[in-house]
């Protein structure tokens, strides 16, 4: 017994030797596309209001170079943007001098910029490679969607992106016991590490014992959209805000004392309170009727989106440049930004919404859907809905 433990042992002492020579022809290291083999490579932080001449100097870079290294980054890099808590590396060569042969800055877990000193000093950019691996989670709602999906400890990402993709479709506020969700999705990585996630492929939302699926699709080379099992979006004609806001301050209400006036008089608009300066988007498709200013209104903008609907968007502190009577947008377009013009307390958008002539509460309408899938790419569509819808089922309950 004791003989034949010590047989293991010795075995597994030869095994961790066999390891170690393994590791001695092991592959050419590389950083940041450099190979560090016969160099020293240090990590650190950019401390607080350190420089960049100030970390250059402390590794060897003269004051001659560090000018070299501002004149060569004008285009690629700003000199000046070298931030707290940032990480970068330097590559050195493992004798005495310690200078720094190549200086890398992190701009975020993605992008770099390397500063070469081997030879002539030379700036250039990099990106990491990104890896995207795809995961399904699910998980049955107690309370709410968000405690479930922390409960199933994933991102909370993963709830504010479902609750968007189904903003038109799911009462959030309305969601019971015995709910639940599947999603298919991506998680990035860098290096092994993981970044965070990318985009929802598919989900199923099970709410009030019906099944509500959406499939990420992309009709443009440039964006895609969520569209059902039938190809029919899951999107509105209008987006349900004009302005990412913090809070609604005031509703639509027929009968309200002015902030400002103190009179009692109809508020026709929805209210959105947002930091000055946030981007204001149109709510749909349509042509500008008007962009420009008056005492009560301040700057606004009125888009007509075809013969039954128009909106309007009122006290931004700037219209954007080209938004213009006569000129096309597209919903989520950016057509001017907030401020407090005209009769106003504090930064908001005064949203008002016009059909048929008359204003009235959008939240209170049955708004038309924005457009199915095109008929010349239903097939391709449905292909991959089947592939997509097959892996959520598959997917044991
Ligand atoms: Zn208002």
């Amino acid at each position: 017994m004791f003989v034949a433990l010590m047989f293991i042992l010795s075995n597994i002492n030869k095994i961790e030797v066999a390891e170690e020579v393994i590791e001695e022809i092991s592959e050419p290291k590389y950083e940041y596309g450099i190979l560090v083999d016969s160099f020293k490579v240090t990590k650190g932080t950019v401390k607080q209001d350190q420089t960049l001449g100030e970390i250059l100097y402390a590794n060897h870079i003269d004051h001659p170079q560090i000018a070299e290294v501002v004149k060569k980054s004008k285009g690629i890099f700003d000199v000046r943007r070298v931030n707290t808590g940032k990480e970068y590396t330097i590559i050195c060569k493992k004798d005495s001098t310690e200078k720094a042969c190549y200086f890398i800055y992190q701009d975020d877990p993605t992008n770099y910029v390397v500063m070469d000193f081997t030879n002539e000093i030379d700036v250039y950019r990099g990106k990491k490679k990104v890896i995207t691996k795809v995961n399904i989670a699910y998980g049955e709602i107690n309370s709410s969607l968000w405690i479930a999906i922390e409960e199933q400890k994933l991102s909370p990402k993963i709830a504010a992106e479902l609750s968007t993709i189904y903003a038109w479709t799911i009462d959030f506020f309305k969601i019971q016991k015995g709910d639940g969700f599947k999603v298919y999705y991506e998680n990035k990585y860098i290096d092994g590490d993981y970044i965070g996630i990318g985009r929802i492929l598919a989900s199923e939302f099970t709410h009030n014992g019906q099944k509500f699926y959406a499939f990420y699709y992309k009709e443009n080379e440039n964006y895609g959209e969520y569209f059902d099992q039938n190809g029919k979006t899951l999107r509105k004609a209008f987006l349900k805000a004009p302005v990412d806001y913090k809070r609604i301050s005031s509703k639509y209400n027929r009968r309200r004392k002015h902030p400002v006036t103190g009179r009692w008089k109809g508020h026709f608009g929805t209210d959105y309170a947002a930091d000055r300066g946030t981007p204001i988007w149109t709510t749909a498709n349509g042509t500008i009727v008007a962009a420009s200013y008056t005492k009560n209104n301040g700057n606004y903008v009125k888009v007509r989106h075809n013969g039954t609907y128009t909106t309007q968007y009122l006290h931004m502190s700037k219209i954007k440049p080209g938004i213009k009577k006569g000129v096309y947008v597209k919903q989520g377009d950016i057509i001017g930004y907030v401020g407090s013009t005209g009769l106003a307390t504090g930064p908001h958008v005064c949203y008002r919404f016009w059909k048929n002539g008359k204003q009235v509460d959008p939240y209170r309408q049955d708004l038309p859907p924005g457009d199915p899938i095109k008929k010349e790419n239903k097939e391709e569509y449905m292909i991959a809905k089947d592939s997509l819808m097959q892996i959520l089922l598959n997917k044991e309950e």
